[in-house]
């Protein structure tokens, strides 16, 4: 009976996102976002063009994170966003600020896994990007290791692989869904759009 009762909201949650999402798209409303709220980052990975970008500057603050999240998300009632970096989980005091603003919205943390994986609420994508040898190859030696034993240790969060595809990992993509798929909830692939590789 609860089973059932809890199909039946689902589905009525589902409709009502539907139409909302329907309602959005004609009066051309932005749904989901994204925000980079970080510069920093505790790696150095063969594919980013984020690091080798980066210029130090001033990063704002939790209150003027707030602030922004205000004015550009709840405003607009965009329903879902997504915190980058850099590496987003350097900067928890931000996180926290942006999810108390969010409250009922989808709000998903992308990280390297590399930190402590810290229970906000909030779901998680894992970048891995190969089986041990190619994410090491790529991330830096010892990355795998660490990230498998932070969401071991952490099985209160919920944890989605989230794997870039290049010209050195297009090779393993089924290895990578068969030693993960106990581990996460699901996969998102996606393709390289600038780098070295
Ligand atoms: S963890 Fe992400 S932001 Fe950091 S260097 Fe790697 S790809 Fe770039």
């Amino acid at each position: 009976m609860r089973g059932s009762s809890n199909l039946k909201k689902l589905v009525g949650v589902t409709k009502v996102a539907y139409k909302i999402i329907q309602i959005k798209l004609k009066k051309k409303l932005p749904i989901l976002g994204s925000a980079d709220i970080t510069n920093s980052c505790n790696l150095k990975c063969k594919h980013c063009y984020w690091w080798l970008n980066r210029t130090p500057r001033k990063e704002l603050s939790a209150d003027e994170w707030r602030n922004v999240v205000k004015e550009k998300f709840v405003k607009n009632d965009v329903m879902s966003i997504s915190l980058t970096g850099g590496e987003p989980l350097l900067r928890p005091d931000v996180i926290e600020a942006i999810l108390s603003e969010m409250k009922w919205r989808y709000v998903t943390i992308v990280t390297n896994g590399t930190l402590p994986l810290v229970d906000f609420g909030a779901g998680y994508f894992i970048s891995i990007d190969g089986t041990e040898s190619i994410h090491d190859a790529i991330r830096d030696e010892k990355t795998y290791r660490k990230v498998k034993q932070n969401v071991l240790d952490h099985p209160e969060v919920n944890v989605v692989i989230n794997m870039t595809i290049n010209s050195l990992n297009y090779g393993c993509v089924e290895d990578v869904a068969d030693e993960w798929y106990i581990l996460a909830r699901a996969f998102t692939f996606q393709l390289l759009t600038h780098g070295n590789n």
